[in-house]
């Protein structure tokens, strides 16, 4: 026991001087082991709160990166919404710019729409009649025809080309009885319009002829209906265009008018054939839907054919030459030189025609 003693005290001098302070062999053994546990433990634990701190930072640092990178996407779809250029806006804008001489864009507004002599109104097409910028026909009229008051208006365009009209047809036929009956027509105008025909005529009848409110043509100050005024004894004649009056409907295109509901589209147009009333649409539309036998409806749909970047409509009429065609939406390409007009068609996009 002395010898084991010695020799371990000379092999380790630390243990012999834990078994000095401690006395005994047995508990400066004990005690050695439990010392060297205990700072194996001790490292063991710094270790894992070593690794435990790492693992903790490492998370930090990945969620501070996701968290820039979500912030920076946010950003940049913000800009997106706010509609600051992006790149594929920047394109868009290049192609818009990419026009052969001699042609630039014109912006358009959503009122726009609703202007110009190729508006279509009709029971899918409202129209608001808003405030007429419209004149006097008997302010303005010669002496060719008459008008039923003098409150009666058109659009001065409308009527300027109804003097004309009137004019030929005068000298043509010796008549001077033709009376405008109705002109430019409030909303109003045709909700008691309407309501009177449901009361005397029924509403089939109503229906077959008369549009609803917000949805005639004489809203538009470009409509007028013919009659014809006895002189002798002051009744009204009625317009069938027949007899010494076929002229002027056969004529009417010259002077920019359509009859607007002819018998054979009434399927189309909505109402049943009404041989008085007319439409100014202006040249060369109303020569072309008279040549090609449209309605306003089919018309515009034609005209949706020739797109500015497609084929154009070219005509001649009248020993003028014009250059048509259809720009969707509110950019309008118009040329840079030259006379031309824009004409909105109350529904989905405008018609140029370019003229010298
Ligand atoms: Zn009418």
């Amino acid at each position: 026991m002395k010898t084991d003693k010695h020799t371990r005290s000379s092999e380790t001098p630390k243990k012999q001087r834990v078994r000095d302070s401690r006395n005994t062999d047995y508990i400066t053994v004990a005690s050695a082991d439990a010392e060297r546990l205990r700072r194996a433990r001790a490292r063991e634990r710094q270790r894992k709160q070593r690794k435990r701190r790492k693992i903790i930072l490492s998370g930090i640092v990945v969620c501070l990166v996701l968290t820039l990178v979500f912030l920076i996407v946010l950003c940049i779809r913000k800009t997106d919404e706010d509609g600051t250029p992006t790149r594929t806006d920047a394109n868009h804008a290049a192609s818009l710019l990419e026009l052969p001489e001699g042609w630039k864009w014109q912006q358009m507004t959503e009122a726009d729409l609703s202007q110009g002599t190729l508006i279509l109104v009709n029971r899918d097409h409202a129209y608001d009649p808003g405030l007429p910028q419209t004149v006097s026909v008997y302010d303005k009229k010669t002496r060719s025809y008459f008008v039923k008051d003098k409150i009666l208006s058109l659009r001065e365009d409308a009527a300027d080309a109804l003097n004309q009209w009137m004019d030929s047809f005068a000298a043509e036929s010796g008549r001077t009885d033709v009376n405008i009956v109705a002109g430019w027509r409030s909303y109003d105008d045709q909700v008691r319009l309407y309501q009177n025909a449901v009361n005397n005529k029924g509403q089939e009848y109503a229906d077959a002829y008369l549009a609803l409110p917000g949805h005639s043509e004489h809203h538009t100050g470009l409509a007028v209906d013919l009659d014809t005024y006895n002189i002798e004894d002051g009744t009204s004649g009625g317009f069938d265009g027949d007899g010494e009056y076929a002229w002027a409907v056969a004529h009417a295109w010259e002077y920019g008018f359509i009859q607007r509901y002819p018998p054979q589209k009434s399927d189309i147009t909505g109402i049943n054939y009404e041989s008085w009333h007319f439409r100014y649409v202006g040249l060369p539309h109303a020569y072309i839907m008279q040549t090609e036998n449209l309605c306003l409806e089919e018309y515009i749909d034609y005209l949706r054919n020739y797109s500015f970047s497609g084929e154009h409509l070219h005509v001649t009429c009248l020993g003028v030459s014009y250059e048509l065609y259809f720009c969707a939406g509110n950019q309008v390409v118009v040329p840079t030189t030259g006379s031309y007009t824009i004409s909105g068609n109350n529904a989905d996009g405008f018609i140029v025609t370019v003229y010298p």
